[in-house]
């Protein structure tokens, strides 16, 4: 038995499934509420430089606080807005709250201007018509420079539209934009693929980070990421550390850009400005 929603998509109905879809609907309509009455909101991880200790930038990250269930972790909502469309709407809500604050900060500390914000963009976003124009509309809007901003995308994106997507990123860098690759390690992209887009940075995903000091494959797969990096010209960054150990090892690794627990939890807004603050002007 079948059943349209009135988005036209087709739920396949089984006794057993049955709950599970509806729930899943309920909390899609809870979605759009929430972005509808502002109760999403972005938390900031700081970027490390870890040569100097210093504030390179931060990651924009997506938190729901949900009326009666409490926060609601992106893993959960993220996909869930990606399958029903609402990440459209979702992800140029970020973008644009990113840049806003970005731009406040930069007001307040102006010898932050060089301060990089990174934003996750899922691949139905990016392939919108006009990714590139709405872009480049939120950064004349917030008052930020293209090179400020860091578009995080993964390799699934990159190889489910390949052509589209090149053409979309290759738009992206006559904005200045950087680009990274999230996750990286994870999905299944072949060398020869990296080299047809315009990539800037690789992050290392923080699944190798965690084992790096435990599994000596992990270790190796690190060593092979950073080589890699550095013979296409990339920069580099590891995604969670948490330990001293693993941030000795990266740098031996020549991975000398990180973030994780170890520097900072995901901030929120004041929480991240008072970071700012307290980082005091840049080392030069
Ligand atoms: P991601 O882009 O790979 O973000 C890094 C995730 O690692 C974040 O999880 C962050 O809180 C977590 N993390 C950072 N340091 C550590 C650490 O030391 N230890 C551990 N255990 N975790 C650490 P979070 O915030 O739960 O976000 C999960 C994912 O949801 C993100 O992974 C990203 O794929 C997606 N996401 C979040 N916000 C957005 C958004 O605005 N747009 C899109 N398209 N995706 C988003
Ligand atoms: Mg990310
Ligand atoms: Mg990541
Ligand atoms: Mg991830």
């Amino acid at each position: 038995r079948q059943k349209r929603t009135s988005q036209n998509r087709t739920l396949v109905y089984q006794p057993d499934l049955q709950t599970r879809a509806s729930s899943r609907l309920l909390l899609e309509n809870e979605l759009r509420d929430a972005l509808k009455n502002k109760e999403l909101s972005l938390h900031y991880q700081p970027i490390i430089s870890m040569q100097n200790g210093s504030l390179l930038g931060f990651e924009a990250l997506c938190r729901w606080e949900h009326k009666e269930r409490g926060q609601i972790s992106p893993i959960e909502f993220i996909p869930l807005a990606e399958e029903s469309g609402l990440i459209v709407p979702l992800g140029h809500w970020a973008l644009r709250e990113a840049c806003t604050s970005l731009k406040n900060w930069i007001e307040k500390y102006p010898h932050f201007s060089n301060l990089i914000m990174n934003v996750n963009v899922s691949s139905l976003q990016l392939l919108q018509d006009n990714f590139a124009t709405s872009v480049n509309e939120i950064l004349l809007n917030a008052g930020i420079k293209g090179s400020q901003l860091k578009l995080e995308i993964t390799e699934t994106t990159l190889i489910e539209n390949a052509e589209l997507v090149r053409d979309v990123l290759l738009d992206l860098k006559t904005l200045d934009i950087s680009l990274a690759i999230d996750d990286f390690g994870t999905g299944y992209s072949s060398l020869s693929y990296l080299n047809q887009f315009p990539i800037d940075t690789l992050k290392i995903d923080k699944s190798f980070v965690n084992h790096m000091n435990s599994s000596e494959d992990s270790y190796k797969i690190i060593h092979v990421i950073s080589t890699l990096a550095h013979t296409l010209g990339m920069t580099l960054v590891a995604e969670g550390i948490e330990e001293e150990e693993q941030m000795t090892a990266l740098q031996k690794l020549g991975c000398h850009t990180g973030q994780g627990y170890l520097f900072s939890k995901p901030l929120a807004n004041d929480a991240a400005e008072e970071y700012i603050r307290k980082e005091g002007p840049p080392l030069v």
